[in-house]
């Protein structure tokens, strides 16, 4: 299968079921992938192919709900089950991947230099408001004594701004969650209609753009946070976007496990 190009330090694998995204930056710190449309997750089979894909014997999935709760996988306990409800998933367990499920929000995988502790966050609109990649900074730090200085960070695909036509009422949501009128409108682009175009002028969300300044400003150093900048969208061969594809959409992984040190 033809794969669009990618921006360093991404590359694509194949596996079992077909093209994968990884980060050489994360390599040495995590295995992980970011699969592609040829998985099935709905299927038991689909999630343990991802699983396995990187060195893992099972996935911990949960039930997301565009916030920012977090569960915690700690080495030698016992798993959350499914029906836990949160957007972020911290562990520190190598024989476990933790994983999200994304259709056009972002998936981001994390992974801790020193300690290899990791973390994967699914961030829509409503969990970048609400601040779920800092959560999942903060809940390492509490749980792993991470330094967010040693965070290596890969923001996977997910839908561009080019694509992403929102609403007024989201910038008045990031208003409410508290984030910095600056910030807000560096995230919210306005395109002006084409000169002599009856179309009026739209406001999009860069919501890759939003997450990649919030880990900067949790304390990730900025050259070590990768973003593949791939729009959903615009890749339908390869990837699955819910806004181009609507209940047919499939969903995207971000599958990432601690290293067995
Ligand atoms: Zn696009």
């Amino acid at each position: 299968m033809p794969v669009p190009s990618v921006p360093e330090p991404f590359y694509w694998t194949n596996e079992a079921w077909g093209p994968a995204l990884r980060c050489r930056a994360l390599d040495p710190i995590a295995p992980h992938l970011f699969t592609s449309r040829a998985l099935q997750l709905s299927s038991a089979e689909g999630r343990m192919a991802a699983a396995h894909a990187i060195g893992a014997a099972e996935a911990v999935m949960v039930t997301q709900v565009h916030g920012n709760g977090v569960v915690v996988v700690r080495r030698g306990e016992a798993r959350p089950s499914a029906a836990t409800a949160a957007d972020v998933l911290v562990s520190d367990d190598p024989q476990v991947a933790v994983a999200v499920r994304a259709a056009d929000c972002v998936p981001l995988l994390l992974g801790d230099r020193r300690t290899g502790a990791v973390a994967a966050v699914h961030a829509g609109w409503r969990g970048t408001a609400a601040g779920a990649a800092a959560a999942a900074l903060q809940a390492m730090h509490r749980e792993f004594s991470t330094d967010p200085a040693d965070i290596v960070a890969a923001i996977g695909p997910s839908i561009g701004a080019c694509c992403y036509e929102v609403g007024s009422e989201l910038v008045d949501a990031f208003a409410a969650a508290g984030h910095a009128r600056h910030l807000i409108d560096r995230w919210f682009v306005t395109r002006p209609p084409a000169r002599g175009s009856r179309e009026r002028s739209t406001l999009r969300l860069d919501v890759a753009g939003a997450n990649r300044d919030q880990l900067i400003l949790a304390g990730v150093p900025e050259e070590r946070v990768h973003a593949a900048g791939m729009c959903t969208a615009e890749h339908l061969d390869v990837l699955t976007s819910f806004r181009a594809e609507k209940e047919k959409a499939g969903r995207l992984a971000g599958v990432i496990r601690a290293r067995t040190t």
